[in-house]
């Protein structure tokens, strides 16, 4: 673990109109958003963003976007491409953002050479290029030669040392973070350095394979942490309880023996289901039954947390303070078996209001929250990076912002 605290970076707050009018800015973003028939299906990663564009828009800079968009394995692929980001995008900052059909040679030299004080361009998908996930150094070179100013602001790709995050940032000494990196390190790092307490955490997601180094660090960090999810049953049949067919890590059974050894220790109470709801076939239009947690039968499947553990789930969250959410309690993509998410959701809706602070730690308990038609400020804090996020938490460092240090 490496407890890194990314003193060493400058800020984009440090730089004035001066510093910026008629520079060309480079700015790394996480536009890599959900995209279908050519529309943007979901702009949280868009606005996240806006601060760093405008505030560069407004100072007269030259600004020059790029990102990855999903998967194209380094060859050039028009379902991945970022043309409809940059109408998107134009609609939300109310002026046109140019769009370069490439990300590198002359279509993105000549754009970019193009382009007025205050206007905004979007190259296009680094991933066209392999040479961005291989961290290649004249890939990294060719994107450093398009400016002036480099800026991360993607947080969501920080935990990658890819061209556009790290080898870039050899090929250029003015380098600084943008607003959206601020303020999740801010937010995150309180998390791990000072959180007002009682700090409870909510672990859930499928598997506790994926979460390991996670727990580990929250359980050196938090008070309380409740588990739920698919990862519960890994944990609850660790300590003799019947789980039917409930998704297990059989080969994790020790871990999780393991890691309530640790919390034992710590004096951190981890806190299980106290009951499910459970059903014989997933994807049947069952009713789920209510089962207690540790005795559900061998024909029955838990997929969801039960009412007394909602009601237990919620005690807790009442006395909290400081609440680190990652990971949904149920199948929260299927509604029978969202009650239980969704139930967390309005409770740390509920306590934001009444003082506590409510962080959201991205991924899929983020898209959980947007599915039930919370918004950023019903919370303390939505993390816009799930992997990234993950890692920060789990005190890994992210070498994408590693990178930044001088
Ligand atoms: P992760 O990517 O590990 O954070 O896991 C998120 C996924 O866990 C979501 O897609 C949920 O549907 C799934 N999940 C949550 N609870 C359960 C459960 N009891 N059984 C199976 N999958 C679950």
């Amino acid at each position: 673990m490496n407890n890194n605290n990314y003193n060493n970076i400058k800020s984009l707050e440090s730089l004035s109109q001066e510093d910026l009018t008629g520079k060309k800015v480079l700015v790394r973003v996480d536009f890599n958003v959900p995209i279908k028939d050519g529309i943007v299906g979901d702009t949280t990663r868009l606005k996240a963003s806006l601060q760093t564009i405008n505030f560069l828009v407004q100072n007269n800079a030259k600004v020059i976007l790029m990102s990855h968009l999903g998967r194209p394995k380094g060859e050039k692929n028009l379902k991945y491409t970022l043309e409809p980001v940059a109408k998107s995008l134009g609609e939300l900052i109310n002026q046109e953002v140019i769009f370069a059909s490439d990300c590198v040679g002359d279509i993105a030299i000549n754009t970019v050479n193009s382009l007025n004080n205050g206007q905004v361009c979007l190259l296009e998908n680094l991933r066209f290029y392999a040479e961005e996930e291989a961290n290649n150094s004249n890939f990294a070179q060719a994107l450093g030669n398009l400016c002036d100013i480099y800026i991360n602001d993607a947080f969501g790709a920080a935990h990658r040392a890819h061209a556009s995050t790290a080898g870039i940032t050899q090929c250029i000494e003015n380098k600084y973070m943008g607003f959206l990196i601020a303020r999740e390190l801010k937010e995150l790092g309180s998390l791990l350095q000072s959180p007002e307490r009682p700090f409870v955490s909510i672990v859930g997601g499928s598997k506790v394979s994926s979460k390991i180094d996670i727990l580990r660090s929250l359980i050196e960090k938090s008070d309380v942490i409740l588990i739920g999810g698919g990862m519960s049953y890994t944990f609850i049949k660790a300590q003799g309880g019947k789980i039917g067919k409930s998704l297990c890590e059989d080969d994790k059974l020790d871990l999780a023996r393991e890691l309530l050894e640790l919390a034992d220790k710590q004096g951190t109470a981890i806190l299980l289901p106290v009951d499910h709801l459970a059903v014989e076939e997933f994807g049947s239009d069952e009713t789920p039954q209510v089962v207690t947690a540790g005795e559900i039968p061998d024909n029955l499947e838990g997929l969801d947390v039960g009412p007394k553990s909602i009601e237990f789930f919620d005690k807790q969250l009442a006395l909290a303070k400081t609440v680190l959410w990652n990971g949904p309690v149920g199948v929260f993509e299927i509604d029978k078996f969202s009650k239980g998410t969704k139930a967390i959701a309005d409770k740390l809706v509920e306590i934001q209001k009444t003082g506590a602070h409510t962080v959201i730690g991205g991924g899929d308990s983020a898209a959980a929250v947007a599915k039930f038609g919370y918004v950023d400020q019903d919370f303390g804090h939505i993390s816009t990076g799930g992997g990234a996020s993950l890692e920060f938490l789990s005190g890994v460092t992210l070498p994408g912002i590693q990178a930044l240090e001088n």
